[in-house]
């Protein structure tokens, strides 16, 4: 049988490290599986400006332990579209994430996601391209146990940036769980210093993305409360002009709203009918 982690030496492929723990995993997965990286790999994370501190020590570490090279990048409005960044230089204001949202002027949504596409895979899309690639197999640390993430990336098939990009799930094909990824950070001298319940990183991505339930970013507010500034100054940006581009979340509490009822602990606790995370492509 295929073992999912081998990489063939023939066909260039990139690796999504999202700063997650199953993504690192994936990562280690494949360094063991090839006794390292392979030649014609790439290892490529791509920073919003909106991930936590924790993330970037981690994405760090995993590069400086396993000796894998991983290539930091960010959007850029401009023609080469990404800049190649590092952990010191790293953008921790929304930079880049604020960049885009001024020159498209909406904000990202439920129902418009262009943050993931846009901060995340096109950038890597456009670095790969930059180092001559043509066509290349991309991996994703999705999990066997995120089916409807599976299902819509299979249906898909490729990055959506072009049709030479195809994307390869590996944890998912060797049906690789949230209880494995677990099993493995304990065992390690090293982790991802954020919480995890139930396998989910709570802070993982962007602070306070849009698509976490609305329990969780009160929650997440109320233990860093500077942490809303950014997604409030967003949301107040006159972008009125366009329809559903004055809020992350037309239907819910403002940024401002939220960091009003953290404030005042009211709601902390509230439930939110079993809201679920909106799953999106950014990954663990
Ligand atoms: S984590 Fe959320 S806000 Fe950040 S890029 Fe992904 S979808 Fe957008």
């Amino acid at each position: 049988m295929r073992d999912p982690f081998r990489i063939d030496p023939e066909q260039p492929t990139g690796i999504s490290f999202s700063g997650g723990r199953s993504s690192a995993y994936l990562l280690w997965r494949i360094l063991e599986a090839n006794g390292g990286l392979p030649e014609n790999t790439k290892v490529c994370f791509a920073n919003t400006g909106k991930e936590v501190e924790a993330t970037l020590r981690f994405v760090r570490e995993c590069a400086r332990r396993w000796q894998a090279p991983i290539t930091w990048l960010e959007y850029r409005n401009d023609p080469a579209g990404f800049a190649v960044v590092d952990f010191t230089s790293a953008a921790r204001q929304g930079e880049p994430f604020e960049a885009l949202i001024r020159k498209r002027r909406y904000l990202p949504n439920p129902v418009a996601r262009l943050c993931t596409g846009q901060l995340k895979i096109r950038p890597m899309y456009k670095f790969l391209r930059s180092c001559g690639w043509t066509e290349w197999d991309q991996c994703l640390g999705i999990r066997a146990d995120e089916p409807r993430r599976v299902a819509r990336i299979r249906a898909r098939g490729n990055s959506g940036e072009s049709a030479h990009e195809m994307l390869c799930l590996p944890l998912a094909e060797a049906g690789i769980t949230v209880r494995d990824v677990g099993a493995f950070w304990r065992k390690q001298d090293f982790d991802l210093e954020l919480l995890s319940v139930n396998g989910r990183t709570l802070e993982g991505n962007c602070d306070l993305c849009f698509l976490k339930p609305q329990s969780q970013r009160l929650a997440l507010i109320q233990a860093r409360p500077e942490a809303a500034l950014w997604w409030i100054r967003m949301e107040a940006l006159d972008f009125s002009r366009k329809p559903g581009g004055t809020r992350f979340r037309i239907h819910a509490p403002s940024y401002a709203e939220l960091a009003r009822r953290a404030a005042s602990q009211r709601d902390l606790f509230a439930r939110d009918d079993g809201e679920e995370p909106i799953g999106c492509f950014c990954g663990d």
